[in-house]
């Protein structure tokens, strides 16, 4: 039986992690598909505090599993498949084995919005992805497209001039969403260009891609793009299927969390891009991997008889 289960390894995870484990209560954690989660898959970080050079995303994720472990926490590379919320002690499914566990923290995060367009699905792996600092290096020479126009793709753009020739960024408006910043440094760059008021409405190859068919949304004109490679950074989908409708969903999909990170079932708490489809940065889903941490700590002292109910964790 465990006391503290986390499901995913963001920061949010981490965080509930090294505070869980440093309560004592040898939290144990299901990565899921990728350690370390978007973090470990972003180039660089720049704005996370404590850090006044950048650091790469990978190496941030690293530090933060190596605190995590150093206070006793238990990682598993294993993904939920399956929970059941409808009895106490929770019962918790893993490719790997079953659990038990007092108290449920949720992490999962969240997943690449795809375009849905024909051919995106065919050519996924082909000259069709969804993270630069993974696939980046394969397009070294190449011309090749970014679509999107928030903080991710404008600076995933900017990653890929590293090896691309070209980079032309595809956004559905005639002004980026991402920060100024960005922005600023993005029209500085001689190697992106920008095709504005444009919609891909299908990706072209055989094989592996070959251009995007592009609609000018104010003109109606359709064209064939030709391109080499085409990224997709136009944001992300909860990751919420494991939980079987068990939980309070938002109309987007999101876990609906209160502020102090509570879920409709008691004893569940949710933090990170799960449940966040607001701000979505590394520091708050510090702060709510905390509170849900110190909240699960709390619930199990009570449990436990070592705390009386209207007692608060800081007493
Ligand atoms: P985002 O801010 O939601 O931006 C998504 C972009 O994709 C928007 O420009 C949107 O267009 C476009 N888009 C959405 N659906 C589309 C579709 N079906 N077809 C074409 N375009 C579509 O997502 P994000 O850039 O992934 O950022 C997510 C969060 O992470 C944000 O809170 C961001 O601040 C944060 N983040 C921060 C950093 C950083 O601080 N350095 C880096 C990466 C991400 P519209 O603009 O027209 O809506």
């Amino acid at each position: 039986m465990e006391k503290v289960i986390i499901i995913g390894s963001g920061p949010a995870g981490y965080t509930a992690a090294i505070y869980t484990a440093r309560a004592q209560l040898e939290p144990l954690v299901f990565a899921g598909p990728a350690m370390g989660g978007q973090v470990a898959i972003s180039s660089e970080v720049g704005n996370y505090p404590g850090f006044p050079e950048d650091i790469e995303g990978a190496a941030l994720a690293e530090l933060m599993k190596q605190q995590a472990e150093r206070f006793g926490a238990r990682i598993e590379m294993d993904i939920v498949t399956e929970v059941d919320l409808s009895r106490r002690p929770f019962r918790v499914v893993t490719y790997g084995d079953e659990y038990e566990t007092l108290s449920l923290i949720i992490t999962s995060g969240a997943s690449p919005r795809k375009l849905g367009v024909p051919g995106e699905a065919e050519l996924s792996g082909r000259g069709v992805s969804y993270c630069a600092t993974c696939d980046g290096f394969f397009y070294r020479g190449k011309e090749i497209v970014m679509v999107g126009g928030g903080d991710a793709a404008v600076e995933e753009a900017m990653f890929l001039t590293r090896f691309a020739d070209k980079v032309t960024v595809i956004h559905r408006r005639d002004q980026l969403r991402a920060e100024p910043l960005l922005q600023e440094r993005a029209f500085r760059n001689a190697k992106i260009e920008f095709l504005w008021d444009s919609v891909v409405t299908e990706i072209v190859g055989d094989g592996f891609v070959t251009g995007l068919q592009v609609r000018n949304v104010k003109t109606g004109e359709e064209r064939l793009f030709p391109t080499q490679g085409a990224f997709v950074a136009i944001g992300y989908v909860p990751n919420t299927d494991f939980l079987g409708g068990q939980l309070e969903l938002n109309e987007q999909g999101y876990i609906v969390a209160d502020e102090d990170q509570r879920t409709s079932v008691e004893g569940v708490w949710a933090a990170g891009d799960v449940c966040d489809w607001t701000y979505r940065q590394i520091a708050t889903s510090v702060g709510a991997g905390c509170k849900a941490a110190l909240q699960a700590e709390h619930y199990i002292a009570i449990l436990e008889d070592r705390v009386y109910p209207g007692q608060t964790e800081l007493e």
